[in-house]
C-alpha cells in the first residue's frame, strides 16, 4: 500500500474563524474514504485544500507524493491529477455533452481531438449516457448531468477522485443512477474521498468513513464501527438524526 494523500495538522482559517482545527488524515492507494458530518464542520474546507482550492493556514499535504505547501510544486501538474466533483456540475451550456467531456484534455493538450472523442464515447458509455454525445445539457436532468461531470473528470485520466455532496442537489429519483457509477468506479480502484449524507453508499462502499464535526476529525473507523458501535458521543448523536 502507499499513501496518495497525506495531510497533518491541517488548520484553516478565515479571518477568526478557524474552519479547520488540526485534521490529520492519510488515504492509501484504491482506498474509498467516506466524509460524513454536520453542515459548516469543514468537510468542503477539507476537500478544497486538497487541491489548493484553499491555501491552509498551517500544516502539511502531501498528495501522490507532491508536498501542495512548497511553493516550487507546480500545481496545475498536480490538479490534473485529481478529479473534483461538486455538487453543482459546472458544465458548459453552450457545449454539447461530448465538447464537455472532450475540453480539458484537448486544452491541455492531452489528447488529439480523435482521441479525445474516442475517449469522450467511452466514457459516456461508463455512465450510461452514449446517446447524450450531441446532447446540449440543458436537455438532460440533474442525475444525467452529474454523470457528464463524472465522465468529463474521467477524461483526464486522474488518480483519485474527491466528490463534494455529489448528488445533494438531485431529485431523490436520480440519486441512485449517479451512485451507482461512483460505486462502479471504487469497484474498479478508484482511490476517492465522497462528502456524503448518503449512509447506505457509506455503508455499503467505503473502505473507511469519518466523521466530522468543528473542524475536527471525531472519529473514524470501518462501516461497520461507525455505524455498528461510534465510540464518540459527537458521532453518535449526528447519527442518531440521520439514520
Ligand atoms: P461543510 O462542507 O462541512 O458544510 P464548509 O467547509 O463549507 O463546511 O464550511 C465550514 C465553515 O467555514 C463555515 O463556518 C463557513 O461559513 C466557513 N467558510 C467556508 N468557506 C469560506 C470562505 N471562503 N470564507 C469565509 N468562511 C468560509
Ligand atoms: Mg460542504
Amino acid at each position: 500500500m502507499s499513501a496518495k494523500i497525506e495531510v497533518k495538522q491541517l488548520k484553516k482559517s478565515y479571518g477568526s474563524n478557524q474552519v479547520l482545527k488540526g485534521i490529520d488524515l492519510t488515504v492509501q492507494d484504491n482506498e474509498v474514504v467516506v466524509m460524513i458530518g454536520p453542515s459548516g464542520s469543514g468537510k468542503s474546507t477539507f476537500l478544497r485544500t486538497l487541491n489548493k482550492l484553499e491555501e491552509p493556514t498551517s500544516g502539511s499535504i502531501v498528495v501522490d507524493g507532491h508536498d501542495l505547501v512548497d511553493p516550487k510544486t507546480d500545481i496545475n501538474h498536480v490538479r490534473e491529477k485529481i478529479g473534483m466533483v461538486f455538487q453543482h456540475f459546472n458544465l458548459f451550456n453552450n457545449l454539447t455533452v461530448g465538447e464537455n467531456v472532450m475540453l480539458a484534455p484537448t486544452e491541455l493538450n492531452k489528447m488529439n481531438k480523435e482521441e479525445a472523442e474516442f475517449t469522450a464515447k467511452e466514457l459516456l458509455k461508463e455512465v450510461g449516457l452514449e446517446d447524450k454525445f450531441d446532447a446540449k445539457p440543458a436537455s438532460l436532468s440533474g442525475g444525467q448531468k452529474q454523470r457528464v461531470a463524472i465522465a468529463r473528470t474521467l477524461a483526464m485520466k486522474p488518480d483519485m477522485i474527491l466528490f463534494d455532496e455529489p448528488t445533494s442537489a438531485l431529485d431523490p429519483e436520480m440519486v441512485g443512477d449517479v451512485l451507482a457509477v461512483m460505486k462502479a468506479l471504487a469497484k474498479e480502484g478508484m482511490t476517492m474521498i465522497v462528502v456524503t449524507h448518503e449512509m447506505g453508499f457509506a455503508k455499503e462502499v467505503a473502505d473507511r468513513v469519518v466523521f466530522m464535526a468543528d473542524g475536527y476529525i471525531m472519529e473514524e473507523g470501518t462501516p461497520e464501527q461507525i455505524f455498528g458501535n461510534p465510540q464518540n458521543s459527537r458521532t453518535q448523536e449526528f447519527l442518531d438524526k440521520v439514520l
